[in-house]
């Protein structure tokens, strides 16, 4: 872990926020309760994310049923878990077990089943599952998998703020996962009250913020608990700064490089075209995704 000072007021042009988002209640996989916090018609403001699931319950009837096995093609999945323990299996043989502030990466790329199964029948269940676009080069290349046990997410930590960089970089630290066409950003940042924390972003990165404990504010804007707040993109803005209210908080920061490529949905496939999903569907449904 590295103890540091953060590098603080350094920004000149903070990034201000251009409106708060509330997230829908659904329920997805075999009947787990979650909020969808980014959903399909903010995919091409937040390009390259597409979408950003918040799920946390103490409540075994809202998680129990899990995700059985199903597919996915053209993009990423980043899990990243709070409280709780899930069982991952893929088509291509990894397993892993989801724990104690945990990330798995999984790049679907052309074709992957895979299973999310609690390991618990009773006690909280907490965490996210974001997704993140591949590039039209990328979206046919081999299933990728990796877990990160909690302790080998890299930490930044002094001044009433912890960072843990899951990826990108903060503060000069390198995250635990890097990718050169979106260049993502996955913070998640704890707050003392009254902390202050510093983020250097490029302009053009489309950046969002989720607070799931406590309030922050974001140049003078107040993001309460479970709240996106999507940050504006204004040319000259160099970075955002995240200001604790008068209880600690917990933030994940989250931008990356759009894509600027078009966007096709069906399900758990994302693709450029709508011919493109039809041989996704055809493949999958004759077994060529294992
Ligand atoms: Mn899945």
């Amino acid at each position: 872990m590295d103890t540091k000072t953060l590098e603080t007021k350094t920004l000149a042009h903070p990034r201000t926020v251009e409106r708060l988002v509330a997230g829908q209640a659904t329920s997805d996989g075999a009947g787990v309760k979650l909020t969808r916090v980014l959903t399909q018609s903010l995919q091409k403001r937040l390009d390259p994310f597409l979408m950003l699931d918040a799920f946390g319950t103490d409540n075994p009837d809202d998680y129990i049923a899990g995700f059985p096995p199903h597919p996915h093609r053209g993009f990423e999945t980043v899990t990243y878990m709070i409280a709780g323990r899930m069982r991952h299996r893929d088509s291509g043989g990894n397993e892993g077990l989801l724990t104690n502030g945990g990330v798995q990466w999984m790049t679907a790329g052309r074709g992957v089943i895979h299973s999310e199964m609690p390991e618990q029948e009773e006690g909280s269940m907490e965490g996210f599952q974001l997704w993140l676009n591949l590039p039209a080069k990328d979206k046919m290349i081999p299933a990728w998998y990796r877990d990160f046990p909690g302790a080998e997410i890299p930490e930044v930590q002094a001044d009433g703020v912890t960072v843990r960089v899951i990826a990108g970089e903060s503060q000069g630290v390198k995250g635990a996962m890097q990718r050169d066409a979106t260049e993502p950003v996955y913070l998640d940042v704890h707050l003392s009250p009254g902390a202050v924390f510093e983020q250097a972003l490029p302009a053009g990165h489309n950046a969002f913020v989720y607070v799931y404990r406590g309030a922050v504010s974001i140049a003078g804007t107040r993001v309460p608990m479970q709240r996106m707040a999507i940050l504006a993109n204004d040319a000259q803005a160099d970075g955002v700064v995240l200001k604790a209210a008068d209880e600690a908080a917990r933030v994940l920061l989250i931008a990356g490089r759009p894509l600027g490529e078009p966007i096709a949905q069906y399900g758990p496939f994302v693709m450029n075209t709508t011919e493109e999903l039809q041989r996704a569907v055809a493949d999958y449904q004759s077994g060529r995704f294992v």
